[in-house]
């Protein structure tokens, strides 16, 4: 038996067979010189790879006739046609014999080049086609790199997945009914890969660092999402407590279940909304059984990072709307894309090319005001979707007024283009940004004067603030929101808000820690929006207590002068007020 601690980052306790995944992605594409002599041999390298890729796209081809769709077996066609496309193939040679530079190498470079001409193209068809030119390429490059296919959709068996680490587009494709656990070498507890673990209820641990190095075959696990441990090969005794504990954790989420339906009011009377941060459409309803009075953040970038799906119109309308109509008249606050950073799609530009620091880099709103066309087709489809409920739309990652003003001018063309097409949409929706940047927080009271809301991205504002990278694990223990300089940012914040009469919210992972929640409250934060399940316990929070209490926690936790004693006033305050907790 050994035992492992990482970051718990969703709840949730099971036992049970291991499944370690290598990957897929391609890592670092090798690079080097070739002799006179060795051009033909790579060529030839190249011929066999398309052969053998060919050959497995065939396999899929016939497979979707038979189990899926005709949509689905003509993609394999058009990918059957790119592979064995004379002209990309002569520009291959063409290359081979001036540049004399190993064969991955040049595909791989080619097929970028390809790629990014057809994303920057006007014609919508040849932007999508360019998520397909990614596959292509990718199939090739592991073909001539040796590397083993293997799709998490694919899993047959149930498992606890292991690995060094996963692309949220990864834990979105995998096969969630077989998923059973999740525990990973990398990642932070508000790294996307966490959140989407906890969107979908998977109990996960991630930040192990060297769990895919201890495991051996047929290694059984323990894993607690809820403390952050993980037992390889428990003994009878250990497995007995966790079987235990995974009973009376489903009990305590079932009783709090029972109260969804109560107002989230403190005793002297303060109402705040709690509302839920979505990923992906289906979401929307199930947050309903939490309670959630709203989606506060729609995280729309998840639509865009499913293998194969394009960024097209229509297609977006469509999943907005259901999102809408499934919160009936309850509001839903859209985020427009915010991809880059652990977040990175084959679907649309991808923008940690060229960005040594993909985090500060070519993300979110500045990727969109720079494809201005590309960001007014989101902002078209949730325009028109605004007839179906109550929309708010929201951008992220906003630095300054410029920035916001440039995205303001692009929803009015936006507008004016639905207009000249007859589209409908609602005459009042509300927008607003996220606050995650430290300038934005800095100058709050600059960008109230134009926004109808703020909601605070506490994940990025940490990473930006703290200086940590939220998705490593080897400095998470610096990503503390009481920070005094964090926690000034948030008061900042919230009151150049109400100072300009606009509501605040939070989105940030901070919304569902239930021990925030009195300091959030103190801080006069008006909405909170968070992972549905965690709705109930921030709730029995809120419902215990009174706003004045929080108050003077809060001028108390502002005095201090370090984490640590604004840590420890917190869990004291926590003992007094919730001793049976
Ligand atoms: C945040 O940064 O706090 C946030 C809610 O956005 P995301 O986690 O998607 O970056
Ligand atoms: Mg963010």
């Amino acid at each position: 038996m050994k035992k492992l601690t990482g970051v718990s980052v969703s709840p949730g306790i099971v036992i049970g067979k291991h499944f370690l995944y290598q990957g897929s992605e391609l890592q670092d594409i090798p690079r080097y010189a070739i002799g006179k002599n060795q051009v033909d041999g790579e060529w030839r390298r190249l011929l066999a790879a398309t052969e053998e890729a060919a050959a497995d796209v065939r396999d899929l081809h016939d497979k979707a006739v038979r189990e899926m769709s005709k949509d689905k077996a003509d993609i394999f066609e058009a990918h059957l046609m790119m592979l064995e496309d004379t002209e990309f193939q002569a520009q291959i040679k063409e290359r081979l014999e001036a540049d004399r530079e190993n064969i991955e190498w040049i595909v791989w470079d080619i097929s970028r080049e390809i790629a990014a001409k057809m994303l920057s193209s006007p014609d919508p068809y040849f932007r999508e086609r360019a998520g397909d030119v990614a596959d292509v390429s990718r199939r090739l490059m592991h073909k001539l790199m040796g590397i083993k296919e293997f799709s998490l959709a694919d899993l047959t068996e149930d498992a606890i997945l292991v690995a060094h680490d996963l692309l949220p587009s990864e834990v979105l494709s995998m096969n969630k009914e077989r998923v059973k656990g999740i525990a990973m070498d990398m990642g932070g507890r508000t790294s996307h890969t966490a959140i989407l673990a906890k969107a979908f209820g998977i109990p996960a641990v991630l930040g192990l660092s060297s769990i895919t190095r201890e495991l051996n075959a047929g290694d059984i696990l323990a894993l607690d999402g809820g403390s952050g441990q993980v037992i390889i090969n428990p003994t009878k005794a250990s497995l007995l407590k966790y079987e235990d504990a995974g009973k009376r954790y489903r009990r305590n989420r079932d009783k709090l279940l029972a109260q969804a339906e109560l107002p989230a009011e403190t005793k002297d009377g303060h109402r705040v909304l709690l509302k839920a941060n979505i990923e992906l459409p289906e979401e929307a309803e199930q947050s309903l059984r939490y309670g959630a009075e709203g989606i506060g953040l729609y995280r729309s970038e998840f639509l865009f990072l499913t293998p194969g799906q394009a960024a097209e119109e229509e297609w977006q309308y469509q999943a907005y709307s259901t999102v809408l109509k499934a919160m009936g008249d309850r509001p839903v606050t859209i985020r427009t894309l915010d991809v880059g950073g652990d977040k990175v799609s084959s679907n649309v530009p991808a923008p940690s090319e060229g960005d040594k620091n993909p985090l500060l880099g070519w993300r979110a709103i500045r990727m969109c005001l720079a494809l201005p066309d590309f960001f007014k087709t989101q902002l078209r489809a949730i325009l028109r979707s605004s007839v179906h409920g109550k929309v708010k739309i929201m951008f992220p990652m906003i630095s300054g007024i410029e920035e916001f003003e440039q995205a303001l001018a692009l929803l009015k063309e936006a507008k004016a283009e639905c207009l000249a097409k007859k589209q409908r949409f609602a005459k009042t929706i509300e927008v607003g940004i996220m606050i995650e940047v430290p300038s934005a927080a800095m100058s709050a009271d600059i960008l109230a004067r134009k926004s109808d809301f703020f909601s605070i991205g506490t994940n990025d504002l940490l990473q930006y603030t703290l200086a940590v990278d939220r998705g490593n694990e080897r400095v998470s223990y610096l990503a503390q929101p009481f920070h005094p300089a964090v926690l000034r940012l948030l008061k900042q914040t919230i009151d150049a808000a109400h100072e300009r009469g606009i509501k605040a919210a939070i989105c940030g992972e901070l919304a569902g820690a239930p021990y925030a929640a009195p300091i959030l409250l103190g801080l006069g934060l008006d909405e909170y929006s968070m992972t549905a399940s965690a709705i109930p316990q921030v709730k029995r929070i809120i419902r215990g207590t009174t706003l004045e209490d929080c108050r003077t926690l809060t001028e108390k936790a502002l005095a201090n002068s370090s984490y640590k004693q604004t840590d420890a006033l917190v869990k004291t305050w926590m003992a007094d007020h919730f001793p049976d907790k």
